[in-house]
C-alpha cells in the first residue's frame, strides 16, 4: 500500500541527510550567523557538542513574525527565484538547516532585529514548537541545541567519542575565524576558552590566535596575483616543518577546500628545502575567476575541481616560492636562544651557544633555492619579480609582529653590505645598518656555480675555454653506449668532448666560468652520479645530477682577499635566489644589531 508520510517522519528522513553529527548542526548555525551579517560569534560545546551546542550571534536577527515559518522546510530568506541560483552570495540557501536540526533535537531561539524592542524566544521539542512568546534580548540570534539524535537512536549510536566529535567541531571553527577574520570568533569547550579572535581583518594575527600554539611564529607572507587568480596567505619556514599534512589549509574563493592539486604546488616549492616525509604549514587562499572553477560541487563537500590543474599547481608553487625567496627566509640567531644555551652549559659562552643553537630549535634551517625554471608560464614570472618587492614590505611587517617588539625592520639589500672580512677560511663577515652577517663561501659559491650552470645550459650560445691538455675519462661500458646522450647534455653546459678510444673520451674544453678543477671534479661527479636510467631527456632528473655535482666541484676554502670577497658577493646578488645552496643550506645568517645590544643587556 502507498502512502504519503507522515510529517513527523518524512522531516526525520530529510533532517538526515543534513544533520549526521555534532558538527553539522555547528556548520548550519554558523554558516547562518555569518550569512546574517554578524561580526561577533560565539560557539559554545559540551561533550563533543553531543549534549550542547550554543551558536550566538550579533546579526540581523529575524522579525518575531518570521520565526516560526524559518523553521519550517524549504523556507529561506536568501533566494526567491530560481534565477537566484545563479548569484549565490551567502552560504546557505536551501532552506533546510533549522528545519533538519529541530527535527532531531531540542532547540531554543532568542531572535531580535534591530527595528524591533523585545526579541522572541522560541522553543521546540523534535520539530514541534512548544513555546514562542516574546522576551528581552540583544540584537542578533541564538540557537541552543541540546539532546541532539535523542529521538533517532540510530544516529546517535554513531556519534563517536566527545573527542572525536570536538575535534571536528574544533578544525571547522577554525576554519571559519581564518576565513573571516573581520569577524571576532570565540570558541568555548566544557567551559574551557578555546580561542578568541579580535576581528580585526588582520589575517596574520588571526592564524596565530588560532593556531600560534601549533605552528610557531616563524610564517612567511605569500602574496601572488595574476589576471585570473591570486594566491594569498601565509607558509612556514622550512624549520617549522611538520610530520603530517594537519597545518594544510587551503580555500577557494573564501571556502575552505581540501584539494591535491594546491598540496601538489605547495610540495613543489619545498621540493629542495624539505627532506621527505617533512611537510609545511600553510594557510592559503586562492580566489579565482568563477569560470575557472567547477561550480557543480555540492555545497557541502570540501573538494573543489579546477578547470586548469596545471595551472593552479603552478601559480600555488610559484607563490610559495616567491615567499621563501625573501630576506626574512634568512635565519636569525637571537639572542634569547645564545643566552639560554649559556645557562644551560658550563662550557665558554663565545662558540658553544652558537652551535646550540642549531641544534636546539633548528632555526638555522634550509632556506632553500627558487626553481623559477621549472615554471612554464611566463606571465608568472613576470608578476613573480614584481611582487617580490611588494614581499619584502610585506615581510618587513610580519617581522613588526614578532613576539619580540623590535625596532622597526629595515629591508635587506645587497647594496648596503658592507664586508668586514671573514673568519676560518669559511664565513664572509659583513655588516648593513641593522644586522651582523656571516656569509657561508662554499654555500655561496655553490650556488653561484649551480645558476650560471643552468644559465649556460639553457642559453643559445655557449662558452668554451679549451684545456691545455685534454681531459681523459673513462666511463663504464653501458655510459659509453649511450654517450650522444651524457655529451649532448656536458656539451649543452659548455664543454666539448670527443670519443678517444672504447670506453674512453677527450674533454678538450670546459665551460667559460669554471676553473679548470672545478671543471675537472664536475665532470667527474656528472658522470659518477649518472647510471643507465638516467633520463637526459628530464629536466628535473638532470637537475638533481647537476646539484649533486656542484657540491664536490666547488673548490674547498680558501682565505679570501677583499677583492675576491667584493666578486663573490656581487656574484651571488646576481642570483635568483641568493639566500641558500642548491642543496636547501643557508648561505646567510643573520644577527640583528638589536640582539646584540640584548645579549650585552644594553637594551
Ligand atoms: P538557509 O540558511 O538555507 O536559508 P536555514 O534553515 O539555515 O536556511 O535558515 C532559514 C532562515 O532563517 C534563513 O534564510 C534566515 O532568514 C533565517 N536565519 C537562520 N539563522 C539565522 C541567524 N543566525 N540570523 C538571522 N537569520 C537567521
Ligand atoms: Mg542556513
Amino acid at each position: 500500500m502507498i502512502r504519503i508520510l507522515e510529517k513527523q517522519v518524512a522531516d526525520k528522513i530529510a533532517a538526515g541527510e543534513v544533520v549526521d553529527r555534532p558538527l553539522s548542526v555547528v556548520k548550519e548555525l554558523v554558516e547562518n550567523s555569518i550569512d546574517s551579517g554578524a561580526d561577533n560569534i560565539v560557539c559554545e560545546i559540551k561533550n563533543g557538542g553531543k549534549s550542547y551546542i550554543r551558536v550566538t550571534d550579533n546579526g540581523c536577527g529575524i522579525p518575531s513574525d518570521e520565526v516560526g515559518v524559518a523553521f519550517a522546510r524549504h523556507a529561506t530568506s536568501k533566494i526567491f527565484t530560481d534565477s537566484d541560483l545563479e548569484s549565490i552570495r551567502t552560504l546557505g540557501f536551501r532552506g533546510e538547516a533549522l528545519a533538519s536540526i529541530c527535527a532531531v533535537s531540542n532547540v531554543e531561539m532568542l531572535t531580535k532585529t534591530k527595528n524591533e524592542k523585545p526579541g522572541t524566544r522560541t522553543i521546540l521539542r523534535g520539530g514541534d514548537t512548544v513555546e514562542s512568546a516574546y522576551c528581552g534580548c540583544p540584537d542578533g540570534t541564538t540557537v541552543v541545541v541540546t539532546d541532539l539524535f535523542y529521538n533517532t537512536p540510530a544516529r546517535m549510536k554513531f556519534m563517536k567519542a566527545d573527542n572525536t566529535e570536538s575535534s571536528l567541531i574544533i578544525d571547522f571553527i577554525s576554519r571559519m575565524a581564518i576565513a573571516y577574520p573581520h569577524v571576532k570568533v570565540r570558541l568555548i569547550s566544557n567551559g574551557n576558552i578555546l580561542f578568541s579572535t579580535n576581528g580585526r581583518g588582520d589575517l596574520y594575527n588571526t592564524v596565530m590566535t588560532v593556531y600560534g600554539k601549533s605552528v610557531g611564529s616563524e610564517l612567511l607572507p605569500v602574496d601572488l596575483e595574476t589576471d585570473y587568480a591570486s594566491v594569498r596567505g601565509y607558509v612556514s619556514a622550512p624549520s617549522a616543518s611538520k610530520t603530517n599534512r594537519k597545518y594544510q589549509i587551503f580555500f577557494v574563493n573564501g571556502r575552505s577546500v581540501q584539494s591535491k592539486v594546491i598540496e601538489k604546488g605547495l610540495s613543489e616549492a619545498y621540493s629542495d628545502r624539505l627532506f621527505e616525509g617533512r611537510y609545511p604549514v600553510a594557510f592559503l587562499f586562492l580566489q579565482i575567476t568563477p569560470d575557472k572553477l567547477d561550480v557543480n560541487i555540492h555545497p557541502n563537500k570540501r573538494e573543489v575541481r579546477f578547470d586548469d590543474e596545471a595551472f593552479v599547481r603552478e601559480l600555488t608553487a610559484a607563490a610559495v616560492r616567491n615567499a621563501l625567496n625573501v630576506r626574512s627566509a634568512i635565519p636569525q640567531i637571537r639572542a634569547e636562544s645564545v643566552s639560554k644555551a649559556y645557562f644551560a652549559s658550563d662550557a665558554p659562552v663565545e662558540y658553544k651557544g652558537l652551535r646550540d643553537t642549531e641544534g636546539d630549535d633548528g632555526r638555522f634551517s634550509a632556506v632553500g633555492s627558487i626553481r623559477e625554471e621549472q615554471v612554464d608560464l611566463n606571465i608568472l614570472l613576470s608578476t613573480m619579480r614584481e611582487e617580490s618587492q611588494k614581499n619584502d614590505a610585506a615581510s618587513a611587517l610580519s617581522d613588526a609582529f614578532s613576539e619580540e617588539k623590535q625596532t622597526s625592520a629595515m629591508p635587506f639589500r645587497f647594496e648596503d653590505l658592507r664586508p668586514t672580512g671573514s673568519i676560518f677560511a669559511s664565513y664572509i663577515t659583513a655588516v648593513d645598518d641593522d644586522s651582523f652577517y656571516l656569509i657561508d663561501q662554499h654555500a655561496a659559491h655553490e650556488r653561484i656555480f649551480f645558476e650560471r650552470l643552468l644559465a649556460e645550459f639553457k642559453s643559445a650560445e655557449k662558452h668554451s675555454q679549451p684545456c691545455l691538455l685534454p681531459m681523459l675519462k673513462d666511463v663504464t661500458h653501458a655510459l659509453a653506449e649511450r654517450s650522444e646522450d651524457w655529451i649532448g647534455a656536458l656539451e649543452a653546459m659548455g664543454y666539448e668532448i670527443e670519443p678517444f678510444g672504447q670506453n674512453t673520451f677527450a674533454v678538450k674544453a670546459v665551460p667559460m666560468f669554471m676553473e679548470p678543477d672545478e671543471a675537472e671534479s664536475f665532470i667527474r661527479m656528472f658522470l659518477d652520479n649518472m647510471d643507465e636510467r638516467t633520463d637526459f631527456s628530464d629536466y628535473g632528473m638532470l637537475e638533481r645530477i647537476i646539484t649533486k655535482a656542484c657540491k664536490s666541484a666547488v673548490k674547498a676554502n680558501d682565505t679570501l682577499r677583499e677583492e675576491e670577497i667584493n666578486a663573490l658577493l656581487a656574484q651571488l646578488a646576481a642570483c635568483q635566489n641568493p639566500y641558500s645552496c642548491p642543496h636547501g643550506r643557508p648561505t646567510f645568517i643573520r644577527l640583528r644589531k638589536y640582539e646584540i645590544e640584548k645579549m650585552f643587556k644594553r637594551v
